[in-house]
């Protein structure tokens, strides 16, 4: 059997591992690399998690998972000080500690994706666009109409309006799926010459349209150059989707200098990332979507929450769907 799965983030990825027991995977990804949100960004010598910021795991399905790649130190423990700020004001401070772990991928938060594409068979670089019934198969096309092959099975990973686009319209939940709000949000990257002395290595920021703030160095492993990550709200970013990315990244730039009382423009990098799709804002209500007739499929954290941990649980869910109906 032949199975398509768009989109390398690590729902596709954790898919496309589990499914290549029993079945012969191809991952077509549009990036360079993989890791979808969970991603890093170049700027040498500086590198920013410009997406996740960290991941916790609740369920036992989830640790397990996690575990070999602890032990492999692939992931890590981010032991942040960590503090929620009322726009200027610190108002709570905590340590994170092992009793309820905060992980990183470790020396970059791509660093997992990585792993996990290892021995897959991963295509980058190509963004599909549309999916054709062939026979009882799929024929896949890519953005200049070029045939990507033949497949017996299609997995969408994509988020949820980016599947929309590109599942037929057989696919029994498309509709569904077109039902499934995802809001933006920006990410603002600065590097500094000089360390900036706060008290906390990552900060919740409440009543401003900043809502997160980290020190990127203090996470393991990262290079020590001195850089922060800022993550806009969710509303604002909505706000200014469309608004140009030089007034966007001036008027963050503003709020952070603000918030941590200290003139960011003096910095030595500073770039912004716009992410269309961030977070699921309305969820469709089941963990995957397996449309058995059809062999087409979804999966991905905007199914259940916007967390790493969901993404995971939500590709679980389909390989023991898919596995499930070819065993039967
Ligand atoms: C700014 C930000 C901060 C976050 N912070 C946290 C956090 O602190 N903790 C946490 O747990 N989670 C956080 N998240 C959420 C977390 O990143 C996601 O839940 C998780 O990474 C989603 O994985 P996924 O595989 O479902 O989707 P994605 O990672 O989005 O993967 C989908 C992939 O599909 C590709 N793709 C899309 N369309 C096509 C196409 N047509 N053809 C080919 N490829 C395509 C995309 O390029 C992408 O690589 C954050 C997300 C963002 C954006």
């Amino acid at each position: 059997m032949k199975i398509a799965i768009i989109g390398a983030g690590i729902s596709g990825l954790v898919a496309a591992k589990e499914l290549s027991q029993i079945a012969e995977v191809t991952v077509f990804e549009k990036s360079r690399g993989v890791g979808g949100r969970m991603s890093t960004r170049y700027a040498t010598p500086y590198q920013f998690d410009h997406g996740a910021q960290y991941f916790s795991a609740k369920t036992d399905a989830f640790k397990d998972f996690l575990k070999p790649f602890e032990t492999q130190g692939i992931i890590a423990p981010w032991n942040a000080i960590f503090c929620k700020i009322n726009f200027d004001k610190i108002v709570q401070t905590q340590k994170w500690s092992k009793q309820f772990p905060h992980y990183v991928a470790a020396p970059k938060m791509n660093q997992l994706c990585k792993t996990l594409a290892v021995g897959l068979n991963v295509v980058l670089q190509i963004q599909v666009k549309t999916i054709t019934k062939l026979d009882e198969k799929w024929e896949i096309f890519d953005i200049d109409n070029k045939s990507l092959g033949i497949f017996d099975f299609v997995i969408s990973s994509a988020p949820a309006p980016q599947t929309a686009d590109l599942m037929p319209e057989s696919f029994r939940y498309l509709e569904e799926i077109k039902k499934v709000k995802m809001v933006g949000c920006y990410s603002l990257m600065l590097a500094f010459k000089r360390e900036i002395i706060l008290e906390w290595e990552a900060a919740i920021i409440l009543n401003s349209k900043i809502s997160w703030i980290s020190i990127n160095n203090s996470k393991p492993q990262r290079p020590q150059e001195f850089c922060l990550v800022a993550h806009s709200t969710n509303a604002w970013a909505e706000e200014n989707m469309e608004t140009d990315a030089e007034t966007v990244q001036k008027e963050l730039m503003a709020e952070v200098s603000k918030i941590i009382n200290f003139n960011i423009y003096k910095n030595k990098y500073a770039n912004l990332h716009r992410w269309k799709y961030a977070n699921v804002e309305k969820q469709s209500g089941q963990k995957s979507l397996f449309d058995e007739k059809n062999k087409l499929a979804a999966c991905g954290d905007w199914l259940i929450q916007g967390r790493v941990e969901a993404a995971f649980l939500s590709a679980m869910d389909l390989v023991e769907k898919i596995k499930n109906s070819i065993t039967k």
